[in-house]
Protein backbone atom coordinates (compact mmCIF):
# COMPACT_ATOMS: atom_id res chain seq x y z
CA UNK A 1 0.00 0.00 0.00
CA UNK A 2 1.37 3.29 -0.99
CA UNK A 3 0.14 6.72 -0.20
CA UNK A 4 0.16 9.85 -2.72
CA UNK A 5 -1.35 13.12 -1.94
CA UNK A 6 -2.52 15.71 -4.57
CA UNK A 7 -4.71 18.93 -4.14
CA UNK A 8 -8.76 17.97 -3.35
CA UNK A 9 -10.26 19.35 -5.95
CA UNK A 10 -13.67 17.72 -6.24
CA UNK A 11 -14.91 16.22 -2.33
CA UNK A 12 -16.11 12.03 -1.99
CA UNK A 13 -14.28 8.85 -1.73
CA UNK A 14 -13.96 6.33 -4.17
CA UNK A 15 -12.35 2.63 -4.15
CA UNK A 16 -12.31 1.11 -8.21
CA UNK A 17 -9.43 -0.27 -10.38
CA UNK A 18 -7.47 2.84 -12.17
CA UNK A 19 -8.01 3.05 -15.79
CA UNK A 20 -5.14 4.96 -17.37
CA UNK A 21 -5.88 7.66 -20.29
CA UNK A 22 -2.41 7.08 -22.77
CA UNK A 23 -1.80 10.81 -23.76
CA UNK A 24 -0.34 9.71 -26.53
CA UNK A 25 -1.87 7.53 -27.99
CA UNK A 26 -1.23 7.62 -31.49
CA UNK A 27 2.43 8.60 -31.84
CA UNK A 28 2.93 10.86 -34.40
CA UNK A 29 5.39 9.93 -37.36
CA UNK A 30 6.96 12.10 -39.29
CA UNK A 31 6.52 11.61 -43.11
CA UNK A 32 7.88 13.05 -46.67
CA UNK A 33 5.63 13.36 -49.32
CA UNK A 34 5.37 14.73 -52.93
CA UNK A 35 4.33 18.13 -52.94
CA UNK A 36 1.16 16.85 -54.82
CA UNK A 37 0.59 14.49 -51.90
CA UNK A 38 1.12 17.16 -49.78
CA UNK A 39 -1.59 19.07 -51.20
CA UNK A 40 -3.93 16.49 -50.55
CA UNK A 41 -3.02 16.45 -46.73
CA UNK A 42 -4.20 20.25 -46.67
CA UNK A 43 -7.55 18.75 -47.62
CA UNK A 44 -7.17 15.62 -45.32
CA UNK A 45 -6.60 18.86 -42.51
CA UNK A 46 -9.53 20.24 -43.67
CA UNK A 47 -11.96 17.45 -43.50
CA UNK A 48 -10.50 16.18 -40.17
CA UNK A 49 -11.22 20.08 -38.87
CA UNK A 50 -15.00 19.47 -40.21
CA UNK A 51 -15.58 16.46 -38.00
CA UNK A 52 -13.75 17.72 -34.79
CA UNK A 53 -15.93 21.03 -35.35
CA UNK A 54 -19.30 18.61 -35.85
CA UNK A 55 -18.11 16.29 -33.23
CA UNK A 56 -17.80 19.76 -30.63
CA UNK A 57 -20.91 21.22 -31.99
CA UNK A 58 -22.50 17.94 -30.69
CA UNK A 59 -20.89 18.50 -27.35
CA UNK A 60 -22.06 21.71 -27.02
CA UNK A 61 -25.74 21.08 -27.98
CA UNK A 62 -25.91 18.38 -25.53
CA UNK A 63 -24.62 20.17 -22.78
CA UNK A 64 -27.46 23.11 -23.39
CA UNK A 65 -30.47 20.69 -23.77
CA UNK A 66 -28.69 19.14 -19.64
CA UNK A 67 -29.20 23.20 -19.03
CA UNK A 68 -25.17 22.72 -18.64
CA UNK A 69 -24.49 26.33 -20.13
CA UNK A 70 -21.19 27.54 -18.85
CA UNK A 71 -19.44 24.02 -19.28
CA UNK A 72 -20.82 24.63 -23.22
CA UNK A 73 -19.11 28.01 -23.16
CA UNK A 74 -16.15 25.70 -21.81
CA UNK A 75 -16.18 23.94 -25.15
CA UNK A 76 -16.86 27.08 -27.02
CA UNK A 77 -13.55 27.97 -26.75
CA UNK A 78 -12.22 25.25 -28.04
CA UNK A 79 -14.56 25.53 -31.49
CA UNK A 80 -13.19 29.14 -31.85
CA UNK A 81 -9.36 27.69 -31.74
CA UNK A 82 -10.81 24.99 -34.26
CA UNK A 83 -11.99 28.46 -36.51
CA UNK A 84 -8.38 30.51 -35.72
CA UNK A 85 -7.49 31.08 -39.47
CA UNK A 86 -4.26 31.66 -38.14
CA UNK A 87 -3.64 27.53 -36.74
CA UNK A 88 -4.83 26.36 -39.99
CA UNK A 89 -2.46 28.84 -41.99
CA UNK A 90 0.24 27.67 -39.84
CA UNK A 91 -0.57 23.78 -40.27
CA UNK A 92 -0.81 24.23 -44.18
CA UNK A 93 2.57 26.21 -44.19
CA UNK A 94 3.81 23.51 -42.31
CA UNK A 95 2.58 21.13 -44.44
CA UNK A 96 4.04 23.06 -47.64
CA UNK A 97 7.78 24.38 -46.38
CA UNK A 98 8.36 20.44 -45.44
CA UNK A 99 6.28 18.47 -47.63
CA UNK A 100 4.98 16.27 -44.81
CA UNK A 101 1.89 14.34 -43.50
CA UNK A 102 -1.06 16.17 -42.07
CA UNK A 103 -0.82 14.32 -38.56
CA UNK A 104 2.88 15.89 -38.66
CA UNK A 105 2.28 19.44 -39.26
CA UNK A 106 -0.80 19.16 -36.71
CA UNK A 107 1.29 17.96 -34.21
CA UNK A 108 4.08 20.03 -34.34
CA UNK A 109 1.84 23.04 -34.33
CA UNK A 110 -0.40 22.60 -31.96
CA UNK A 111 2.55 21.78 -29.68
CA UNK A 112 3.71 25.00 -30.34
CA UNK A 113 0.67 26.71 -29.82
CA UNK A 114 0.25 24.81 -26.17
CA UNK A 115 4.02 25.39 -25.69
CA UNK A 116 3.27 29.24 -25.90
CA UNK A 117 0.03 29.21 -23.53
CA UNK A 118 2.44 27.29 -21.13
CA UNK A 119 5.11 29.91 -20.53
CA UNK A 120 2.39 32.66 -19.71
CA UNK A 121 2.37 34.00 -16.06
CA UNK A 122 -1.79 33.72 -16.00
CA UNK A 123 -3.57 30.70 -14.58
CA UNK A 124 -5.76 31.02 -17.24
CA UNK A 125 -4.34 31.92 -20.10
CA UNK A 126 -1.63 28.38 -18.96
CA UNK A 127 -4.75 26.54 -18.46
CA UNK A 128 -5.77 27.01 -22.44
CA UNK A 129 -2.79 24.82 -23.22
CA UNK A 130 -4.82 22.33 -21.83
CA UNK A 131 -7.83 23.30 -24.57
CA UNK A 132 -5.14 23.33 -27.21
CA UNK A 133 -4.42 19.70 -26.35
CA UNK A 134 -7.26 18.05 -26.33
CA UNK A 135 -8.26 19.40 -30.19
CA UNK A 136 -5.33 18.20 -31.32
CA UNK A 137 -5.97 14.95 -29.98
CA UNK A 138 -9.43 15.35 -31.84
CA UNK A 139 -7.86 16.46 -35.20
CA UNK A 140 -5.34 13.93 -34.84
CA UNK A 141 -8.13 10.99 -33.96
CA UNK A 142 -10.16 12.15 -37.35
CA UNK A 143 -7.13 11.99 -39.52
CA UNK A 144 -6.24 8.67 -38.44
CA UNK A 145 -9.69 7.68 -38.91
CA UNK A 146 -9.78 6.29 -35.07
CA UNK A 147 -12.72 7.13 -32.28
CA UNK A 148 -12.06 11.13 -30.76
CA UNK A 149 -12.71 9.52 -27.67
CA UNK A 150 -10.26 8.60 -25.20
CA UNK A 151 -12.63 6.97 -22.81
CA UNK A 152 -13.65 4.24 -25.65
CA UNK A 153 -12.05 1.42 -23.90
CA UNK A 154 -13.43 2.42 -20.35
CA UNK A 155 -16.36 -0.12 -19.87
CA UNK A 156 -16.46 -0.77 -16.44
CA UNK A 157 -16.82 1.39 -13.17
CA UNK A 158 -13.18 2.85 -12.82
CA UNK A 159 -10.84 5.45 -10.84
CA UNK A 160 -9.52 7.61 -14.35
CA UNK A 161 -6.07 8.24 -13.79
CA UNK A 162 -4.19 11.05 -16.55
CA UNK A 163 -1.79 13.42 -16.73
CA UNK A 164 -4.21 15.91 -17.25
CA UNK A 165 -7.92 15.99 -18.15
CA UNK A 166 -9.01 18.49 -20.29
CA UNK A 167 -12.58 20.20 -19.89
CA UNK A 168 -14.03 18.60 -22.99
CA UNK A 169 -13.27 15.09 -21.90
CA UNK A 170 -14.39 15.49 -18.27
CA UNK A 171 -17.65 16.98 -19.73
CA UNK A 172 -18.13 13.65 -21.38
CA UNK A 173 -17.09 11.84 -18.18
CA UNK A 174 -20.22 8.80 -17.90
CA UNK A 175 -20.53 9.04 -14.09
CA UNK A 176 -21.70 5.36 -14.21
CA UNK A 177 -18.67 4.80 -15.24
CA UNK A 178 -16.18 7.17 -13.56
CA UNK A 179 -15.88 6.92 -9.98
CA UNK A 180 -13.81 9.30 -9.68
CA UNK A 181 -10.41 10.79 -11.41
CA UNK A 182 -7.15 11.77 -10.05
CA UNK A 183 -4.37 13.90 -12.50
CA UNK A 184 -0.81 14.20 -12.38
CA UNK A 185 -1.67 18.29 -13.35
CA UNK A 186 -4.19 20.68 -12.74
CA UNK A 187 -5.31 23.60 -10.08
CA UNK A 188 -8.40 23.85 -8.02
CA UNK A 189 -9.45 26.94 -10.19
CA UNK A 190 -9.36 24.88 -13.55
CA UNK A 191 -11.90 24.20 -15.60
CA UNK A 192 -11.81 20.42 -14.86
CA UNK A 193 -11.80 20.94 -11.17
CA UNK A 194 -15.07 23.28 -11.47
CA UNK A 195 -16.45 20.45 -13.90
CA UNK A 196 -15.77 17.37 -11.36
CA UNK A 197 -17.29 19.66 -8.49
CA UNK A 198 -20.51 20.39 -11.04
CA UNK A 199 -20.52 16.84 -11.83
CA UNK A 200 -20.69 15.59 -8.70
CA UNK A 201 -17.12 13.37 -9.29
CA UNK A 202 -14.75 13.37 -6.66
CA UNK A 203 -11.01 13.82 -7.60
CA UNK A 204 -7.36 14.56 -6.60
CA UNK A 205 -5.25 16.73 -9.17
CA UNK A 206 -1.55 18.13 -8.97
CA UNK A 207 -0.67 14.69 -7.42
CA UNK A 208 3.21 14.77 -9.16
CA UNK A 209 3.63 11.06 -8.10
CA UNK A 210 0.34 9.56 -9.95
CA UNK A 211 2.09 8.53 -13.70
CA UNK A 212 5.21 6.66 -12.13
CA UNK A 213 3.28 5.17 -9.57
CA UNK A 214 -0.25 3.78 -11.22
CA UNK A 215 -0.25 1.29 -13.12
CA UNK A 216 -3.20 0.44 -15.67
CA UNK A 217 -5.71 -1.85 -13.38
CA UNK A 218 -4.16 -0.95 -10.39
CA UNK A 219 -6.49 -1.02 -7.46
CA UNK A 220 -7.13 2.67 -5.61
CA UNK A 221 -8.91 4.42 -2.80
CA UNK A 222 -9.31 7.99 -3.97
CA UNK A 223 -10.46 10.53 -1.37
CA UNK A 224 -11.43 13.54 -2.66
CA UNK A 225 -12.04 15.82 0.49
CA UNK A 226 -8.41 14.77 1.86
CA UNK A 227 -6.46 15.16 -1.64
CA UNK A 228 -5.50 11.44 -1.14
CA UNK A 229 -4.64 8.09 -3.18
CA UNK A 230 -4.18 5.10 -1.73
CA UNK A 231 -2.16 2.47 -3.98
CA UNK A 232 -3.78 -1.03 -3.69
CA UNK A 233 -5.33 -0.30 -0.04
CA UNK A 234 -5.36 -3.38 2.09
CA UNK A 235 -7.80 -5.09 4.15
CA UNK A 236 -8.14 -1.92 6.84
CA UNK A 237 -8.33 0.88 4.40
CA UNK A 238 -11.06 -1.52 2.50
CA UNK A 239 -13.50 -1.41 5.69
CA UNK A 240 -12.52 1.81 6.08
CA UNK A 241 -13.54 2.77 2.93
CA UNK A 242 -17.08 0.62 3.71
CA UNK A 243 -17.94 2.40 6.59
CA UNK A 244 -17.34 5.33 5.00
CA UNK A 245 -19.46 4.52 1.95
CA UNK A 246 -22.63 3.32 4.20
CA UNK A 247 -22.15 6.44 6.44
CA UNK A 248 -22.54 9.13 3.12
CA UNK A 249 -25.27 6.90 2.22
CA UNK A 250 -26.87 6.98 5.86
CA UNK A 251 -26.09 10.72 5.95
CA UNK A 252 -28.07 11.35 2.24
CA UNK A 253 -31.05 9.18 4.04
CA UNK A 254 -30.93 12.01 7.20
CA UNK A 255 -30.55 14.69 5.09
CA UNK A 256 -33.43 13.78 2.55
CA UNK A 257 -35.56 13.66 6.23
CA UNK A 258 -34.83 16.92 6.83
CA UNK A 259 -34.44 18.97 3.64
CA UNK A 260 -38.36 20.65 4.52
CA UNK A 261 -37.53 21.18 7.83
CA UNK A 262 -37.28 25.37 8.55
CA UNK A 263 -33.58 25.95 10.32
CA UNK A 264 -35.30 27.11 13.60
CA UNK A 265 -33.60 27.02 16.85
CA UNK A 266 -35.07 24.81 19.85
CA UNK A 267 -35.63 28.93 21.09
CA UNK A 268 -37.50 29.64 17.80
CA UNK A 269 -34.79 32.01 16.02
CA UNK A 270 -35.09 31.45 12.47
CA UNK A 271 -31.42 31.23 10.56
CA UNK A 272 -31.52 31.50 6.58
CA UNK A 273 -29.93 28.50 5.14
CA UNK A 274 -28.55 29.69 2.00
CA UNK A 275 -26.52 28.67 -0.98
CA UNK A 276 -23.19 29.70 -2.97
CA UNK A 277 -23.62 29.29 -6.81
CA UNK A 278 -22.01 30.46 -9.75
CA UNK A 279 -23.98 29.63 -12.84
CA UNK A 280 -27.61 28.86 -13.33
CA UNK A 281 -27.35 25.61 -13.58
CA UNK A 282 -26.54 25.58 -9.96
CA UNK A 283 -29.90 26.44 -8.99
CA UNK A 284 -30.48 22.79 -8.97
CA UNK A 285 -28.66 22.01 -5.91
CA UNK A 286 -30.21 24.60 -4.22
CA UNK A 287 -33.34 23.06 -4.22
CA UNK A 288 -31.80 19.48 -4.20
CA UNK A 289 -29.79 20.05 -0.43
CA UNK A 290 -33.16 22.33 1.12
CA UNK A 291 -31.20 25.98 0.63
CA UNK A 292 -33.62 28.96 1.24
CA UNK A 293 -32.01 31.19 -1.02
CA UNK A 294 -28.91 32.17 -2.92
CA UNK A 295 -26.92 34.15 -0.57
CA UNK A 296 -23.66 34.70 -2.85
CA UNK A 297 -24.20 34.22 -6.32
CA UNK A 298 -20.41 35.03 -7.64
CA UNK A 299 -20.98 36.57 -11.00
CA UNK A 300 -17.14 36.28 -12.42
CA UNK A 301 -18.08 32.61 -13.13
CA UNK A 302 -20.64 34.14 -15.71
CA UNK A 303 -17.31 36.01 -17.02
CA UNK A 304 -14.70 33.13 -17.59
CA UNK A 305 -14.31 30.91 -19.84
CA UNK A 306 -15.18 33.21 -23.24
CA UNK A 307 -13.12 35.66 -25.08
CA UNK A 308 -14.79 38.59 -24.28
CA UNK A 309 -16.64 40.28 -21.58
CA UNK A 310 -20.63 38.91 -21.78
CA UNK A 311 -23.06 42.16 -22.57
CA UNK A 312 -26.20 42.88 -21.30
CA UNK A 313 -28.30 40.94 -22.99
CA UNK A 314 -25.94 37.79 -22.34
CA UNK A 315 -25.87 38.85 -18.51
CA UNK A 316 -29.69 39.35 -18.02
CA UNK A 317 -30.75 36.24 -19.59
CA UNK A 318 -28.07 34.47 -17.37
CA UNK A 319 -29.53 36.15 -14.46
CA UNK A 320 -32.82 35.78 -15.25
CA UNK A 321 -32.62 31.97 -16.26
CA UNK A 322 -31.16 31.27 -12.59
CA UNK A 323 -34.25 33.86 -10.66
CA UNK A 324 -36.91 31.11 -12.74
CA UNK A 325 -34.92 27.86 -11.89
CA UNK A 326 -34.83 29.29 -7.76
CA UNK A 327 -38.94 29.62 -8.33
CA UNK A 328 -39.62 32.21 -6.19
CA UNK A 329 -36.56 31.44 -3.89
CA UNK A 330 -34.25 34.69 -2.93
CA UNK A 331 -30.68 35.63 -4.47
CA UNK A 332 -27.64 37.68 -3.96
CA UNK A 333 -25.75 38.38 -7.01
CA UNK A 334 -22.48 39.77 -6.35
CA UNK A 335 -21.29 42.06 -8.82
CA UNK A 336 -17.75 41.20 -10.88
CA UNK A 337 -15.48 40.36 -8.58
CA UNK A 338 -12.08 39.89 -10.40
CA UNK A 339 -8.27 40.50 -9.87
CA UNK A 340 -6.69 38.53 -6.92
CA UNK A 341 -6.08 34.99 -7.77
CA UNK A 342 -8.94 35.37 -10.74
CA UNK A 343 -7.90 36.93 -13.90
CA UNK A 344 -9.88 37.41 -17.21
CA UNK A 345 -7.75 37.22 -20.84
CA UNK A 346 -9.23 39.45 -22.23
CA UNK A 347 -9.20 42.19 -19.75
CA UNK A 348 -5.91 43.63 -19.86
CA UNK A 349 -5.51 43.85 -15.42
CA UNK A 350 -1.54 44.72 -15.64
CA UNK A 351 0.22 42.60 -13.40
CA UNK A 352 0.68 43.21 -9.48
CA UNK A 353 2.94 42.73 -6.76
CA UNK A 354 0.31 42.08 -3.94
CA UNK A 355 -2.68 41.17 -6.37
CA UNK A 356 -5.11 40.86 -3.33
CA UNK A 357 -4.47 44.09 -1.73
CA UNK A 358 -4.68 45.63 -5.85
CA UNK A 359 -7.28 46.35 -8.46
CA UNK A 360 -9.34 44.06 -7.81
CA UNK A 361 -13.20 43.46 -7.60
CA UNK A 362 -15.08 47.47 -6.68
CA UNK A 363 -11.82 49.23 -7.64
CA UNK A 364 -11.78 47.53 -10.95
CA UNK A 365 -16.00 48.32 -11.49
CA UNK A 366 -15.29 52.11 -10.32
CA UNK A 367 -12.66 52.63 -12.94
CA UNK A 368 -14.24 50.68 -15.75
CA UNK A 369 -17.86 52.12 -14.68
CA UNK A 370 -19.32 50.95 -18.47
CA UNK A 371 -18.66 47.34 -17.85
CA UNK A 372 -20.37 48.22 -14.35
CA UNK A 373 -23.50 49.80 -15.57
CA UNK A 374 -23.70 46.98 -18.07
CA UNK A 375 -23.95 44.47 -15.15
CA UNK A 376 -25.80 46.78 -12.83
CA UNK A 377 -28.40 47.07 -16.00
CA UNK A 378 -28.53 43.28 -16.97
CA UNK A 379 -28.79 42.50 -12.89
CA UNK A 380 -32.10 45.65 -12.37
CA UNK A 381 -33.76 44.20 -15.47
CA UNK A 382 -33.46 40.47 -14.14
CA UNK A 383 -34.90 41.24 -10.89
CA UNK A 384 -38.22 41.50 -12.57
CA UNK A 385 -38.21 37.44 -13.30
CA UNK A 386 -37.29 36.98 -9.26
CA UNK A 387 -36.28 38.55 -5.71
CA UNK A 388 -33.13 39.51 -7.17
CA UNK A 389 -30.63 41.16 -4.71
CA UNK A 390 -27.33 43.14 -5.81
CA UNK A 391 -24.14 42.85 -3.50
CA UNK A 392 -20.75 45.09 -3.71
CA UNK A 393 -17.66 42.96 -2.84
CA UNK A 394 -14.21 44.28 -1.48
CA UNK A 395 -15.95 47.51 -0.01
CA UNK A 396 -13.37 49.77 2.00
CA UNK A 397 -15.22 52.53 2.74
CA UNK A 398 -18.31 54.63 2.69
CA UNK A 399 -17.08 56.56 -0.67
CA UNK A 400 -16.58 53.83 -2.18
CA UNK A 401 -20.29 52.51 -1.28
CA UNK A 402 -21.62 55.95 -2.06
CA UNK A 403 -19.81 55.79 -5.35
CA UNK A 404 -21.24 52.02 -6.32
CA UNK A 405 -24.77 53.48 -5.56
CA UNK A 406 -24.61 56.06 -7.55
CA UNK A 407 -23.80 53.86 -10.69
CA UNK A 408 -26.94 51.71 -9.61
CA UNK A 409 -29.03 55.06 -9.54
CA UNK A 410 -27.44 56.04 -13.22
CA UNK A 411 -27.82 52.64 -14.51
CA UNK A 412 -31.63 52.84 -13.41
CA UNK A 413 -31.76 55.86 -15.20
CA UNK A 414 -30.69 54.72 -18.12
CA UNK A 415 -33.25 52.05 -18.05
CA UNK A 416 -35.62 54.60 -17.63
CA UNK A 417 -34.29 56.75 -20.88
CA UNK A 418 -34.61 53.06 -22.73
CA UNK A 419 -38.32 52.80 -21.39
CA UNK A 420 -36.86 49.22 -19.89
CA UNK A 421 -38.60 47.32 -17.22
CA UNK A 422 -36.63 47.15 -13.85
CA UNK A 423 -36.67 45.68 -10.22
CA UNK A 424 -36.98 49.26 -8.72
CA UNK A 425 -36.58 48.50 -5.13
CA UNK A 426 -33.44 46.37 -6.05
CA UNK A 427 -32.23 45.77 -1.93
CA UNK A 428 -28.28 46.43 -1.81
CA UNK A 429 -25.80 45.15 0.14
CA UNK A 430 -21.93 45.51 0.88
CA UNK A 431 -19.47 42.57 1.69
CA UNK A 432 -17.72 42.76 4.28
CA UNK A 433 -14.23 41.61 3.73
CA UNK A 434 -11.75 44.40 4.51
CA UNK A 435 -11.11 45.19 8.36
CA UNK A 436 -11.64 48.84 7.46
CA UNK A 437 -15.41 48.19 6.65
CA UNK A 438 -15.72 46.41 9.35
CA UNK A 439 -14.08 49.14 11.85
CA UNK A 440 -16.62 51.70 10.09
CA UNK A 441 -19.90 48.83 9.98
CA UNK A 442 -22.02 51.83 11.61
CA UNK A 443 -20.97 54.51 9.21
CA UNK A 444 -21.96 52.41 6.18
CA UNK A 445 -25.10 50.66 7.62
CA UNK A 446 -27.64 53.63 7.09
CA UNK A 447 -27.01 53.45 3.41
CA UNK A 448 -27.15 49.41 2.91
CA UNK A 449 -30.35 46.53 3.32
CA UNK A 450 -27.59 44.06 4.65
CA UNK A 451 -23.93 43.23 5.04
CA UNK A 452 -22.53 39.82 4.06
CA UNK A 453 -19.80 38.43 5.48
CA UNK A 454 -16.97 37.77 3.39
CA UNK A 455 -14.41 35.17 6.16
CA UNK A 456 -12.30 33.99 3.30
CA UNK A 457 -11.06 37.55 2.67
CA UNK A 458 -11.92 39.36 6.11
CA UNK A 459 -9.65 36.75 7.63
CA UNK A 460 -6.33 37.13 5.37
CA UNK A 461 -6.70 40.70 5.65
CA UNK A 462 -7.61 40.70 9.17
CA UNK A 463 -4.43 38.90 10.61
CA UNK A 464 -2.34 39.12 7.50
CA UNK A 465 -2.14 36.50 5.81
CA UNK A 466 -2.22 35.11 2.19
CA UNK A 467 -4.91 32.49 1.83
CA UNK A 468 -3.49 31.04 -0.94
CA UNK A 469 -0.06 30.31 0.81
CA UNK A 470 -0.06 27.05 2.23
CA UNK A 471 3.35 28.11 4.30
CA UNK A 472 1.16 30.12 6.65
CA UNK A 473 -1.82 28.35 6.45
CA UNK A 474 -1.29 27.81 10.27
CA UNK A 475 -2.02 31.43 10.61
CA UNK A 476 -5.26 31.21 9.23
CA UNK A 477 -7.50 30.93 12.20
CA UNK A 478 -11.19 31.76 12.13
CA UNK A 479 -11.00 31.82 15.75
CA UNK A 480 -8.84 34.74 16.38
CA UNK A 481 -10.28 37.08 18.51
CA UNK A 482 -9.67 39.81 16.12
CA UNK A 483 -11.88 37.99 13.35
CA UNK A 484 -14.44 37.28 16.03
CA UNK A 485 -14.54 40.49 17.45
CA UNK A 486 -15.12 42.22 14.11
CA UNK A 487 -18.18 39.88 13.34
CA UNK A 488 -19.71 41.15 16.13
CA UNK A 489 -18.75 44.54 15.51
CA UNK A 490 -20.74 44.11 12.46
CA UNK A 491 -23.75 42.42 14.00
CA UNK A 492 -24.01 45.30 16.55
CA UNK A 493 -23.37 48.20 13.98
CA UNK A 494 -26.12 46.52 11.86
CA UNK A 495 -28.63 45.85 14.45
CA UNK A 496 -28.81 49.04 16.05
CA UNK A 497 -29.74 49.83 12.66
CA UNK A 498 -32.16 47.39 11.79
CA UNK A 499 -30.40 45.90 9.55
CA UNK A 500 -29.26 42.15 9.26
CA UNK A 501 -26.13 40.24 8.57
CA UNK A 502 -25.14 37.24 6.69
CA UNK A 503 -21.79 35.39 5.93
CA UNK A 504 -21.24 33.63 2.66
CA UNK A 505 -17.10 32.97 3.06
CA UNK A 506 -16.40 29.54 3.99
CA UNK A 507 -16.80 29.77 7.30
CA UNK A 508 -20.22 29.90 7.32
CA UNK A 509 -20.65 26.09 5.93
CA UNK A 510 -18.50 25.20 8.67
CA UNK A 511 -20.96 23.04 11.21
CA UNK A 512 -18.17 23.65 14.29
CA UNK A 513 -18.81 27.55 13.92
CA UNK A 514 -22.85 27.15 13.72
CA UNK A 515 -23.04 28.08 17.16
CA UNK A 516 -20.41 31.03 17.62
CA UNK A 517 -21.88 32.75 14.39
CA UNK A 518 -24.90 32.71 15.42
CA UNK A 519 -23.93 33.58 19.14
CA UNK A 520 -22.28 36.82 17.79
CA UNK A 521 -25.52 37.62 15.62
CA UNK A 522 -24.81 36.29 11.83
CA UNK A 523 -28.79 35.58 10.56
CA UNK A 524 -28.06 34.08 7.47
CA UNK A 525 -25.19 31.85 6.56
CA UNK A 526 -24.53 30.74 3.01
CA UNK A 527 -22.53 28.06 1.81
CA UNK A 528 -21.86 25.49 -0.70
CA UNK A 529 -25.45 24.04 -1.53
CA UNK A 530 -24.11 20.07 -0.09
CA UNK A 531 -23.24 21.90 3.23
CA UNK A 532 -26.30 23.18 4.27
CA UNK A 533 -28.07 20.20 5.73
CA UNK A 534 -25.24 19.65 7.76
CA UNK A 535 -24.98 23.17 8.98
CA UNK A 536 -29.25 22.73 9.54
CA UNK A 537 -28.65 19.31 11.76
CA UNK A 538 -26.39 21.54 13.88
CA UNK A 539 -28.81 24.51 14.12
CA UNK A 540 -32.09 22.26 15.15
CA UNK A 541 -30.10 21.48 18.16
CA UNK A 542 -29.13 24.79 19.17
CA UNK A 543 -30.21 27.18 21.77
CA UNK A 544 -29.67 31.01 20.23
CA UNK A 545 -29.57 32.39 23.83
CA UNK A 546 -27.19 29.99 24.81
CA UNK A 547 -25.69 30.75 21.91
CA UNK A 548 -25.51 34.23 22.29
CA UNK A 549 -24.35 34.04 26.25
CA UNK A 550 -21.58 31.70 25.13
CA UNK A 551 -20.56 33.52 22.16
CA UNK A 552 -20.38 37.38 23.84
CA UNK A 553 -19.05 36.39 27.16
CA UNK A 554 -15.87 34.82 25.05
CA UNK A 555 -15.03 37.63 23.20
CA UNK A 556 -12.90 39.58 25.87
CA UNK A 557 -11.32 36.33 27.00
CA UNK A 558 -7.19 36.37 26.12
CA UNK A 559 -7.62 33.30 24.28
CA UNK A 560 -9.50 31.73 21.54
CA UNK A 561 -12.17 29.70 23.41
CA UNK A 562 -14.36 28.08 20.74
CA UNK A 563 -12.60 24.62 19.84
C1 LIG B 1 -14.99 35.76 0.85
O1 LIG B 1 -14.01 36.49 0.70
O2 LIG B 1 -15.29 35.23 1.94
C2 LIG B 1 -15.88 35.46 -0.29
C3 LIG B 1 -17.01 34.81 -0.14
O3 LIG B 1 -15.47 35.87 -1.52
P1 LIG B 1 -14.40 35.07 -2.41
O4 LIG B 1 -14.08 33.78 -1.71
O5 LIG B 1 -15.05 34.88 -3.73
O6 LIG B 1 -13.26 36.02 -2.43
MG1 LIG C 1 -13.77 37.62 -1.14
Amino acid sequence: MKRLTGIPASPGATLGKAFRLEENRSAVEKKHLSSERAEREKERFKAAVNKAAEQIGAIIKKLQDDGLENEAGIIEGQMMLLDDPQLSDDVFRQIEAESVNAEWAVSETFRNYAAMFEQMDDDYLRERANDIADVKQRVLGFLSGESASPLAGLTEPSVVVAHDLTPSVTSQLDKKLVLGFATATGSKTSHTSILARTMGIPAVVACNELLSNVKHGTELFLDGDEGVIMIEPDDVLRSLYEEKRKATVKEAEKNEEIRGVKAVTTDGTHIELAANIGRPSDAAYVHEHGGESVGLFRSEFLFMDRSSMPNEEEQFAAYRETAEKLDGKPMIVRTLDIGGDKSLDYLSIPHEMNPFLGWRAIRYCLAEKDTFRTQLRALLRAGVYGPISIMFPMISGLDELLAAKDQLLLAMRELDERGVEYRKDMKVGIMIEIPSAALTADLLAPHVDFFSIGTNDLIQYTIAVDRMNEKVSYLYNPNHLAVLRLIRMVCEAAEKHGKWVGMCGELAGDPAFTETLIGLGVTELSMSPAQIPKVKRVLLGLSAQAAKQKALSSLGCPAPVFR
